[in-house]
């Protein structure tokens, strides 16, 4: 049977976190698919070459890009490879500017993680594992939702048993997360953070074992440890709890890992990679719920829109439909509403396409909106717990059930 294991760019940052990545798939007999992101911020890095290039800037964007190459060409001599021979480097950036944003976004997002996988393949391989590299873009189809692209199950479940099948035994797959490629052989990105989803996709298609998520923290903890002191580790997760969560903005897991797991009840084990035989977390099944300490979870960088009724025909239901239908046509991400008597307030994620559905609520109704603010969602919440939070905070929006708080504040 299959295992899974997906190394996040915090794990593989560096020519130590390549070698941690060895040492922890050395402990494993079974076959394994290693599912990789992009090393460090290169992801970050590379958003911002695109911008560069979008703005006509040329000259910084090709600065940018070789201080990414050169980043890469660093990791590989430390890590005893030749650069150029080891891996072939791509001088080139591949950006077309006849085309649009979003496609050349792809093309060029993509390579952190074509180069992160390169260099993990080759170095496991020089250390006499016996590994193959996958090339995502063949073999994860999608359609070309460009930046979020849409994956074709079917076809890739298809593609990729056949290519299990076809590899030796016992085997190390090394792969990209987060990025596919469409039918005519263009690179897609799955959307930022994507590559949990593409664990747990794989972990789907090969009916694996288990998918682990290597991490820089002990497991799903009940806070940040960034922001909270005194945090506690959840060992056991039922699906739905985990699938909470991530939604109310926990960055512990992508909102999307969990369905295809679920689906096959495959357990999710959330693993520190500083401390790989510690248990970590496990989500599962059998997972152990309601979890029973009170959880925190911030989702940063949120908008409350308010719309009024311009006239007196306010119906609220109608409205509704139609605030999301343009919501939704507009990509939004809604993580909170409310509704009066005349008016609805939606809390979205403060994203590129917000300022164009603004737009278009504003033809129906009388559109405010407040930025720079946060969604605070407190599970497992008494009063007590409730007024500390509220403490020195202000509080735009509240919306309170018997053992959930969520609260709209200014960050
Ligand atoms: N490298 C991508 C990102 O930073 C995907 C991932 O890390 O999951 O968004
Ligand atoms: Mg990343």
């Amino acid at each position: 049977m299959a295992i899974v294991y997906k190394f996040g760019g915090a794990s593989v940052k560096d020519a130590n976190g390549v070698r941690n990545v060895e040492k922890i798939v050395r402990m494993v007999e079974d076959d394994l698919m290693v599912v990789v992101s992009a090393m460090g911020k290169t992801t970050n890095a590379l958003e911002r070459v695109v911008e560069l290039l979008d703005a006509g800037k040329e000259e910084q964007a090709l600065s940018q890009w070789v201080d990414i190459i050169d980043f890469h060409v660093a990791v590989m001599k430390e890590l005893g490879l030749q650069p150029g021979s080891d891996i072939r480097l791509q001088g080139e950036i591949p950006y077309d500017p006849t085309l649009p944003f979003d496609e050349n976004y792809d093309q060029v997002v993509s390579m952190g993680e074509i180069l992160s996988t390169q260099i993990i393949a080759v170095y496991l391989l020089k250390q006499g594992l016996s590994v193959e590299w996958w090339n995502m873009p063949k073999l994860l189809r999608t359609d070309n939702t460009w930046r979020e692209a849409k994956v074709d199950d079917a076809v890739s479940a298809s593609l990729i048993r056949a290519g299990w099948e076809r590899a030796q035994r016992p085997q190390i797959v090394v792969t990209q997360g987060f990025i596919g490629g469409t039918a005519d052989g263009k690179r897609t990105t799955l959307g930022r953070e994507g590559s949990d989803y593409t664990a747990a996709l794989l972990g789907n298609y090969l009916d694996a074992e288990s998918v682990t998520i290597w991490k820089d923290v002990p497991g799903i903890l009940n806070a940040d440890p960034r922001i909270e002191a005194n945090t506690v580790l959840i060992p056991s997760l039922r699906y739905q709890d985990a699938v909470e969560l991530s939604y109310s903005g926990a960055q512990i897991i992508h909102p999307k890992t969990i369905r295809p797991l679920e689906n096959k009840r495959i357990p999710l084990l959330v693993k520190p990679f500083g401390d790989p035989t510690a248990a970590g977390s496990r989500i599962a099944e059998d997972g152990v719920g309601p979890i029973d300490v009170p959880v925190y979870i911030w989702r940063k960088n949120q908008l409350l829109i308010t719309m009024r009724a311009k006239d007196f025909a306010f119906v609220l239901e109608e409205s509704l439909s139609e605030i999301f239908e343009i919501i939704h046509r507009h990509r939004l991400k809604v993580s909170l509403i409310q509704s009066s008597a005349v008016t609805i307030s939606v809390c979205v994620d403060n994203t590129r396409f917000v300022n164009d559905a603004i737009e278009e609520l504003k033809q129906h109704f009388n559109v405010t909106y407040n930025d720079h603010l946060s969604l605070l969602t407190i599970r497992g919440t008494t009063p007590e717990i409730l007024d500390r939070a509220k403490d020195g905070r202000t509080v735009m929006l509240s919306q309170t059930t018997r053992r959930t708080a969520r609260l709209v504040v200014k960050e």
